[in-house]
């Protein structure tokens, strides 16, 4: 297993829909596995396959958000059924380090997907985990938080955009090793 790097603003493997997930193979259980070491390392809430370069329907959500969960969860081709009324809160993304923004998402969704074994889930999950489930489906999409932003607040985190889009548009990639050495 490795901490991968991760994949910044404006990367292009984050900015087009990730193709499905047609056979469960040795390739996608390693990326999984690497996902997990990778999002625990960067202290994520949550990761997408894109967020890691590979364009591919695959998230993985902390246990932390998940009830009865004791590891990190894998959802390949996962679809949402968003439910509950909208709301508003802070919200961050590995991809876009130090940036923060007020999103607004819904309340409650129905997270079905299938698992590394192939078997089918059905998770109800609320609130900050609804709004996880949305985020790393977003990535599944070519979305980012950002793009949901009122004008006024991305007007504001413009410049710093700007920069991390010309260091990602460089070839930089975010590595967990640069970070410790900070
Ligand atoms: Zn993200």
């Amino acid at each position: 297993m490795a901490v991968l790097p991760i994949h910044c603003y404006e990367h292009e493997a984050l900015r087009r829909a990730a193709d499905p997930i047609t056979d469960i193979d040795d390739e996608i259980r390693r990326l999984a596995a690497d996902m997990r070491e990778t999002m625990l390392a960067f202290e994520g809430l949550g990761l997408a396959a894109p967020q890691v370069g590979v364009s591919r329907r695959l998230f993985i959500l902390h246990h932390n958000l998940l009830p009865e969960a004791e590891e990190p969860r894998v959802f390949i081709n996962p679809e949402l059924e968003p439910a509950g009324e909208p709301y508003i809160d802070r919200e961050g993304c590995l991809s876009l380090p130090e940036l923060y923004g007020r999103v607004k998402r819904h309340s409650r969704v129905t997270l079905r997907a299938v698992d590394l074994e192939g078997r089918k889930l059905e998770l109800e999950l609320a609130l900050l985990a609804a709004r996880a489930a949305q985020h790393e489906f977003d990535h599944l999409e070519g979305v980012m938080f950002v793009d949901h932003l009122a004008k006024g607040q991305r007007m504001l985190l413009r410049g710093r955009l700007k920069q991390l889009a010309a260091r990602t548009a460089q070839g930089w990639l975010r590595r967990l090793e640069d970070e410790q050495r900070k």
